[in-house]
């Protein structure tokens, strides 16, 4: 449902996201304010971290989807620094 979503760790080593970063939500092309960490317990370790990123209309959505589904999220402004620690 999401083309946008990337995992944790092809992005270490970076300090910060780019600026331009857009909206995961498919067909939206808004700059994220968000990033949306989280993971799926039936099939992610408890070091994985999948991240989407969403603009300020989409983060109810994103966060609603990920929060019916009883998966641990956690939220960060999208300038954040990268959070490293398990989401539990
Ligand atoms: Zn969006």
């Amino acid at each position: 449902m999401s083309s946008g979503e990337f995992d944790l760790r092809t992005r270490i080593g970076l300090e910060a996201f780019a600026p331009e970063v857009t909206c995961s939500r498919a067909k939206c092309d808004t700059t994220a304010t968000r990033r949306i960490e989280w993971r799926n317990p039936r099939i992610h370790s408890e070091d994985r971290i999948k991240i989407w990123l969403s603009c300020d209309e989409h983060l109810d959505f994103l966060l609603g989807f990920l929060k019916s589904r009883g998966f641990p999220v956690r939220l960060h402004a999208v300038a954040d620094p990268v959070n490293e620690e398990p989401i539990v």
